[in-house]
This record gives C-alpha cells, structure tokens and sequence, in this order.
C-alpha cells in the first residue's frame, strides 16, 4: 500500500507522550522520543493498541467458548511487538498494520459469531419486555454470554426458576434472542438502556447485580452491596464470582421482590442467518423504489451531548429507508415504533457490537444480488464510539475498502491530525456535523468502496 504521510513533529503542533522505555524524559518524551519516534508513529502505534485492544475483547470472548484460531493469536503478538521501542519507525508499515488488523478484527467477528451460534442456536427475532415480572431480580450486564447461561443453569438446579426473574442490561440484551437462553424460564427481560444510565438503572433495579464485562461502573453505595463481578469484570470492594454464582443468587434471594409490571418491548435478534432468506424481497423493494437508502448506524453510548446527533437522525430517516443497528447507542433510538416495509422491518437490531459482522454479511451479499458494484450500493454507514472494539470495527470497514464512514461524536483523540488528514484523504472518513446536513448528504450519495474490497471477491 503506498499512502503518502505528511511530516509529523513539531509540525503537525500536537505533542505526544511516551513513557514505555528508560530512555523516556521525565515526565514521558514529547514533541519527539529521545528514540526518534516524532507524535505521528506515536499516534499510528497507538491506534493499533487500541485497534487490538478490541479485537482481544472479541477473541477472548470467543476462545472462553472453545473456540480458538492461531492467526488471531499470532496477529496480536505481532502487533504489539512492532511497538516496542526502536522496532518500526515506518508509518506505511504501521497504516499497513491498522487495515491487517481490521482484517483480524473481521475473522475475531466471524469467530465469535461461529461461537455464539453453535453454542446457542442461531437468533431469531423476539420481542423482550421491557417491564418486570414477579419475583427476586438479578440484573445481569456486559458482554459474557457465557456467565448469564452458567448463572441461568444454576438457578434451575438449585429449583429456584420459580422465584428468580433474571433481566438484561444493555449489551446483554440480545441473549434473549438465542433458542438456548429462550429455554430457561428465570430468563424475563431487559432493565434500562445503555451503560451511560447505569447508576441510576441500578440504583433503581431493587435486586442482585452481575457485571460480566465493560461497561461497568464504579458503584455508588445505593447498590454496592447489591453487586457482584465476574468474567473479565472487575470492581474495587465488589465481590468475584468466577463459576460459582450462589453468593449472588442468594444476595438475590435478600432483596425485595419485584412486582409484575408492563411496559412494552424491544425487538432484537435480527442476524444474518434470519435476513438473508429475506433477500429476494428486499431486493424487489430496492428494484421497485420503495426502499431508497440503506442506514447502518450504531455503536457505542457515550456520555456527550453530541450523541443527540444519533437520536435525531435516526428520526428523520425517510419512510422509504431503512436502519441495520448494533451496540449500545441504539438505547438512544430502540423505542420507538419504526414500522414495516411491505413486512421488512425499518429498523432491525443485529445485537452486540461484533455482530456487526452479521451486517457486513448483508451488504455483501446485497451488492451480489443487486449485480452492482458496492459503489453503488445506497447504503450509509454512521458509527458512534466510545472504546475499542468500536476501532477496531471502524479497521474492519477500512479494511473492506468502504468510504464515506461518518464517525463521532468526536474524532479519536489518538489520531493527530495529520493522521485523521491521512484516513480522510484515502477512506473520505468523515466527522458527523448535523443531522440535517448529513442525511442530505447521505441520501444524494453512495457509500464508495475500492474496486479491490474483499468484499468483491
Ligand atoms: S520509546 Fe522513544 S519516545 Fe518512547 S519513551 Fe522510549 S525514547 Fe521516548
Ligand atoms: S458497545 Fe461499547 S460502550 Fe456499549 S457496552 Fe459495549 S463496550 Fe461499552
């Protein structure tokens, strides 16, 4: 790959902070490394730490399954070891790292997904209550599969599926989705929304609390002796439980039962596997007109007031539209009632974060089946990010070779502008601005993807 970067140093007028080795200034070399690595190699290594910082929260989850593969495990070694000190001063090679990994980060996707399904069945579309059940509740939050179905499993040999209600939060929401969840009656519905709320969801949820994975916060002392970690999870003065859930089923079992209460639903559960057999019909919507635009937007929550930006556009999204999400962000805009399509629903939530991969699997197989070049697919991708598995999903796009990706609410900080200069000129990456100005620009436009995309092959 031969991608031109501008000088960095003192020129690009941003400073930089490295402390990793003993020839570190006091205080961390800035401006340059004593080694020579000027703010621009600083800002690409960084970039590609915290690109596999996400792509090691998808393998591990994927290999506590099982499920394991040598390349990943190799690539994140590799990775690392090109930042050690005076290894790589080459910023092509580093630029080359950063699409390796979003190739990486694809097949960490493709591997959960094959982790997830062959253990729990492929997910079908539910509606998940959103009100509560009577009962003692667990709040169960994160990412960790694994831990709700082992939870699940020891409510039910300990005979207490009758007394226990065991609710959702955030990520863990499209467990419900899965036929080998949906087998366990303690499983209800889902509590709150995404984890920016969640100091105020849980102080609110009167039962026991399991955080599996990020996000979780700190706890205040309304629920602090309520909660519990496990997994990858952990929290100064909480109690970790790993395997053994009896110390939280039994707090559960202390605190006051929830009375029965509606309050509507979610859908979640859209997944390849269930939209592709939709594919002829999509596909004479598209033909016909009746669907103009394809919107992918998810991602994270983020505590910034820029996520607005999220809820608005997702309202103003024409009729003849539709939305593909994924991630926590969708809180923000997962309420309401987008309607059908001639049966295709507007808006479908794919899950988690790495089931973006079901997403990608979609556009692919749109663009086949359209005879179109993915040029010319009518598709706009918005991501929201907050931490790392979100770069490293941004890595896999680049790496797919799909330009015009808007990203916010802000640009990465580890980016110096010359760098976020570098990603524009050669992906067109693009900062939100408004809703308004952006959706104009969106559905008078393609998504534009190199004629070279994998996704072509
Ligand atoms: S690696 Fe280079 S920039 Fe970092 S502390 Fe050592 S000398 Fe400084
Ligand atoms: S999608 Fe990102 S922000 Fe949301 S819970 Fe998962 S890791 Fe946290």
């Amino acid at each position: 790959m031969a991608v031109k970067v501008p000088k960095g140093g003192k020129e690009a007028g941003v400073l930089m902070r490295c402390d990793q080795c003993s020839m570190s200034l006091p205080g961390g070399c800035t401006f340059r490394g004593i080694c020579g690595k000027d703010p621009d190699l600083n800002s690409l290594q960084e970039a590609l730490i915290y690109g596999i910082k996400g792509t090691a929260a998808y393998y591990y989850h994927a290999y506590e399954l099982g499920y394991k593969d040598d390349e990943i495990g190799f690539f994140l070694s590799k990775a690392l070891y090109s930042t050690l000190t005076n290894v790589n001063f080459d910023k092509n090679r580093f630029l080359e790292l950063i699409l390796e990994n979003g190739r990486i980060h694809l097949k960490a996707m493709e591997l959960l997904d094959k982790a997830y399904t062959e253990t729990y069945g492929n997910p079908e579309p539910v509606k998940v209550p959103t009100g509560t059940d009577e009962g003692h509740g667990i709040l169960v939050t994160g990412h960790t599969y694994r831990a709700l179905y082992e939870l699940l499993k020891q409510i039910r040999e300990m005979g207490l599926e009758d007394q226990i209600r065991v609710y959702t939060h955030s990520e863990m929401l499209p467990a419900h989705s899965y036929p080998e969840f949906r087998k366990f009656k303690s499983l209800y519905g889902n509590w709150g929304g995404s984890w920016v709320y969640q100091r105020k969801e849980f102080t609110e949820f009167p039962g026991a609390i399991l955080g599996t994975s990020n996000c979780v916060q700190q706890p205040p002392k309304s629920y602090a002796d309520r909660m519990f970690t496990t997994d990858i999870a952990g929290l100064e003065g909480v109690p970790h439980l790993e395997n053994d859930y009896e110390p939280l089923i039994k707090r559960a079992l202390e605190t006051p039962k929830m009375e029965k209460r509606d309050d509507g639903y979610i859908v979640t559960g859209f997944h390849h596997t269930n939209v592709l057999p939709l594919m002829d019909k999509l596909i004479e919507l598209i033909n016909e007109g009746k669907i103009r635009h394809v919107f992918v937007i998810g991602g994270c929550d983020v505590p910034n007031p820029k996520m607005s930006y999220y809820e608005k556009l997702t309202a103003m999204v024409p009729e003849d539209a539709i939305i593909l999400s994924a991630a926590c962000g969708k809180f923000r805009y997962n309420r309401r009632d987008y309607g059908e399509i001639e049966g295709i629903p507007r808006f479908m939530d794919f899950g988690q974060c790495n089931n973006v991969y079901s997403i990608i699997q979609i556009a692919g197989a749109l663009a086949k089946e359209l005879d179109v070049g993915l040029n010319e697919l009518p598709v706009s991708i918005v991501l929201s990010w907050m931490e790392q598995k979100a770069i490293g999903i941004l890595y896999s796009l680049l790496y797919l070779g799909i330009k015009g990706i808007y990203i916010g609410p802000k640009a990465p900080e580890f980016f110096t502008p010359n760098i976020f200069e570098t990603l524009r000129k050669k992906f067109d990456l693009r900062l939100i601005s408004e809703p308004e100005e952006d959706l104009k620009r969106m559905l008078n436009s393609t998504t534009a993807v190199s004629e070279d995309s994998p996704l072509l092959d």
